[in-house]
């Protein structure tokens, strides 16, 4: 019967909305030490609890600005956190100094916030979207094979 089918696609699905939205250990989410390196200019180094290591640059960084504007700007272009406009790249080039925070906040015990070079303040970068955005070997594989690429 018909129903039946619809079941299983509906249990299937849920179970990789749930795969997607899974809750991470406390100690993969909460880091021990957070190197931001605004003088050198170059990045931010997270050593987490769980003994895993997280580096991103800056330009990535702002790239991946979690705030509902860069978010929604993103899908629709079809970006990942992290991918700049085609469009940027060339502005980049021409006039615009690389992206590069003035000022980096906590935010309670839970995130960072950046306030860039292009005057935009209004990402919150929590240590689980941090973490969920690793770019080290391990984590980009795992994302890949994630992706089915
Ligand atoms: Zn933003
Ligand atoms: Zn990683």
């Amino acid at each position: 019967m018909s129903h039946e089918g619809i079941r299983i696609v509906s249990a299937e699905r849920a179970r990789r909305e749930d795969a997607e939205h899974e809750e991470m250990p406390t100690s993969s989410v909460s880091p021990k030490k957070v190197r931001v390196k605004k003088t050198d200019g170059t990045g931010v180094e997270i050593e987490w609890h769980d003994g895993h290591k997280s580096v991103w640059n800056f330009v990535w960084l702002r790239n991946a600005c979690p705030c509902a504007t860069c978010h929604e700007d993103r899908e629709k272009t079809g970006r990942l956190p992290g991918e700049a406009r085609a469009k940027d790249q060339t502005l980049l080039k021409m006039y615009e100094a690389p992206a590069r925070p003035l000022e980096v906040t906590p935010v309670g015990k839970y995130a960072l916030r950046f306030k860039w070079n292009d005057g935009h303040e209004s990402g919150i970068y929590s240590w689980e979207y941090l973490r969920r955005v690793c770019r080290c070997d391990i984590c980009m594989t795992k994302q890949k094979l994630e992706d089915g690429a």
